[in-house]
């Protein structure tokens, strides 16, 4: 299989949206009608012709359908993606843009982890000849190399942050962190050199075989999250200038802690826990990832996070691509992989998760999406994306009659989308 046949199929719609009928049954409906869109659907891989077809008829939107709601928007910035290495880099990098972005914070975690910035820097080439208008950001994978040297070489080369994970937690995490004290002389060289520290904020689980229980160390997924929290105030009152993004909040009490730290702390939401509560994951593997969903109230905490206009929540995905087989439990270990998939949905899905509470406006989605992130990260001041280079704009439309794909790329690195088969908003880019 080429790269080609992993790109989106581009299609030029010149005509389909330009309503000359006047007769929009909504107000919102005839907002951005008269336009073109360049529409890119993703492809499912390598069907047959003829499966590909019956596929592209349910899955993409209909043109004889008025948009229930239109929004416009800049483009979006993902300040949490997994874009691996390999075939699977292949397959879901040239997904970015479905999702209406064009700038991504790239995780470090590949196998062996990106601890070193010169592979950082060699792993985003890779990844802008996937993906030429996307701006990618390199990050670093905590670990002992890491020193107060490497900090200033990494500042020098354009690395914008590095990424924390507890030993063991979650996908390639085999070099992950178990105390955070020894890493302080690093810390101090970020805060220094105004280097972001990407926290994956949950403890390990209190090992299973362990009937008789640990003293204070009741420790499980459900509250994994919550019993991190108290690391992340020590390490914001111990460097209150190093800025800290505690990646993908799951829970009220995590809105709640980053709220209670200075302006350097910040959040980040992924659009799958607008969604979901652990009934989803419970039996679905698609739906489960670390930090799995919590409780209808945690999920509520999120969204109003998030649709608050507090800029210390912005988007952050956590997309991250497993092969369905893996997902499924039939590669190795015969366990699921945790990680879902959301990567070409991005805006869609937080559309429709703010439009659930009555959110779904252009502001509100915005600040979210386009402005928090980037502003947090500093990336205008720091020049970190080329200035006028993007024009473009992206459309959000509700009901067109769009359903999610059922799989992206094929046969064993086939990847299964967060919501596959279920309806989705559509989005196309304008130029
Ligand atoms: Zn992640």
């Amino acid at each position: 299989m080429t790269l080609k046949d992993h790109l989106p199929h581009v299609h030029l719609h010149g005509s389909d949206h330009e309503s000359d009928k006047g007769t929009a049954e909504s107000g919102e409906s005839s907002k951005g009608t008269k336009k073109s869109f360049l529409r890119r659907i993703v492809s499912g891989g390598s069907k047959s012709e003829s499966e590909n077809e019956e596929s592209a008829s349910t899955e993409r939107p209909r043109s004889d359908l008025e948009p229930e709601i239109v929004i416009e928007l800049p483009p979006a910035a993902d300040f949490h993606v997994h874009l691996r290495d390999g075939s699977m880099m292949e397959t879901v990098t040239p997904t970015i843009e479905n999702g209406g972005v064009n700038l991504v914070y790239v995780m470090p975690n590949l196998v062996p982890p990106v601890t070193d910035p010169e592979t950082a820097i060699a792993y985003m080439a890779k990844l802008q000849a996937l993906s030429p208008r996307t701006t990618f950001l390199p990050t670093l994978y905590l670990h002992p190399s890491i020193t107060p040297e490497t900090i200033a070489h990494a500042a020098k080369l354009g690395i914008v942050g590095v990424k924390s994970y507890p030993r063991g937690l979650t996908t390639n995490s085999d070099s992950g962190v178990l105390s955070y004290e020894q890493f302080y002389p690093v810390f101090q060289a970020m805060s220094d050199y105004d280097i972001v520290l990407n926290i994956h904020g949950e403890c390990p689980s209190t090992p299973a075989e362990d009937v008789a229980g640990i003293e204070d160390q009741d420790i499980t997924i459900l509250n994994a999250e919550a019993k991190f929290l108290p690391t992340l105030l020590s390490i914001h009152q111990q460097f209150p200038k190093l800025r800290i993004v505690l990646e993908h909040c799951t829970t009220a009490a995590a809105v709640e802690a980053v709220r209670a730290c200075g302006p350097t702390v910040a959040g980040t939401i992924t659009a799958h826990h607008l969604f979901l509560t652990i009934d989803n994951w419970a039996d679905d593997p698609f739906c489960f990832c670390k930090p799995v969903a919590k409780l209808p109230a945690d999920r509520a905490s999120l969204l109003a996070a998030a649709s608050s206009g507090d800029p210390k929540f912005f988007l952050g995905t956590d997309s991250a691509p497993h092969p369905k087989i893996a997902k499924q439990g039939r590669s190795g270990n015969n366990k699921t992989v945790a990680g879902v998939f959301t990567q070409p949905y991005a805006v869609q899905l937080v559309a429709e998760a703010f439009d659930k509470v009555g959110m779904a406006d252009q502001e509100t989605l915005e600040r979210f999406c386009c402005k928090f992130g980037r502003d947090f990260y500093k990336v205008k001041e720091k020049g970190l994306e080329v200035e006028g280079k993007d024009t473009r704009k992206i459309v959000l439309m509700k009901g067109m009659g769009e359903k999610v794909v059922k799989e992206i790329g094929s046969g064993d690195s086939a990847v299964v989308p967060f919501r596959a088969g279920e309806d989705t908003w559509t989005l196309t880019w304008k130029e």
